[in-house]
């Protein structure tokens, strides 16, 4: 059976000498793996389209087992992510994180837009440390594991919250803060920029510049919920963190 789909390829293996499998996050069935023969020689027709963070639609045929791609057609290339370290390093967690907590062949078409809007704004030069953190408190509802971030997780209060509770997966009041000797304290900047990633519409998205401060505040918490969470350890992240390093020397 021969099918198109609209995707984004989040991972690649070689495969033998001259092959890569594709996992492409689609539009139409979410994420799907696929033979492209001969991907790995420069002059073949599908080499081009066979490479990580491609945009483009992808046919391919299967009958059991891996697909097999026979024609791919590049959308976009988001070459200035690819071309820039940094950036692509960022982009490399993102697809990383993507594939990790999604199933196969499960789709979620809203998953597909904010992963394609993620990576064309960081391609834009939009800040990454805010892309990534609104990605990442976004895969929390595709992983399952939401915290709780429109009331104190404790007393159900819906007035600003002071702290972030681990342990008690959400937010904590000013009363509250005792019940988690660990809680993380936030600003009530941190606190509303935490709510605000959930639910912004990342089509919306302006320009948007944090503090140096804030920034540290929101990656510390959602790292550690990640931590306890997700089960989750990632080369990608371990990559970035080193990278960061750099930068900050
Ligand atoms: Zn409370």
């Amino acid at each position: 059976m021969i099918h198109k789909v609209e995707g984004i390829v989040i991972r690649t293996i070689d495969y033998g000498e001259s092959n890569k499998i594709l996992t492409i996050f689609s539009r139409e069935l979410g994420k799907i793996g696929v033979m492209s023969r001969g991907a790995k020689k420069p002059k073949n027709r599908l080499s081009a389209a066979s490479q990580l963070f491609i945009y483009g639609t992808f046919v391919y045929q299967q009958s059991q087992g891996l697909g097999t791609l026979n024609q791919a057609d590049i959308v976009d290339s988001f070459r200035e992510v690819r071309s820039d370290l940094f950036r692509a390093s960022y982009a490399t967690y993102i697809v990383e994180l993507t594939d990790k907590l999604t199933e196969e062949r499960s789709r979620n078409p809203y998953l597909f837009e904010l992963l394609y809007q993620t990576l064309y704004y960081l391609n834009e030069g939009i800040d990454s440390d805010v892309l990534l953190r609104i990605y990442e408190v976004k895969m929390l509802a595709v992983a399952g594991i939401k915290p709780e971030l429109d009331q104190c997780v404790s007393c159900s209060s819906t007035e600003l919250p002071v702290a972030f509770s681990i342990r008690h997966a959400g937010f904590l009041c000013h009363r509250c803060l005792h019940r988690d000797e660990k809680a993380f304290k936030l600003s009530a900047h941190s606190a509303r920029l935490l709510r605000l990633f959930f639910y912004i519409d990342l089509h919306r998205l302006g320009q948007i510049s944090l503090k140096k401060e804030t920034k540290q505040e929101l990656k510390e918490v959602l790292a550690a919920y990640y931590d306890e969470y997700s089960g989750l350890r990632l080369k990608s992240k371990r990559f970035l963190e080193q990278m960061e390093r750099m930068g900050d020397l």
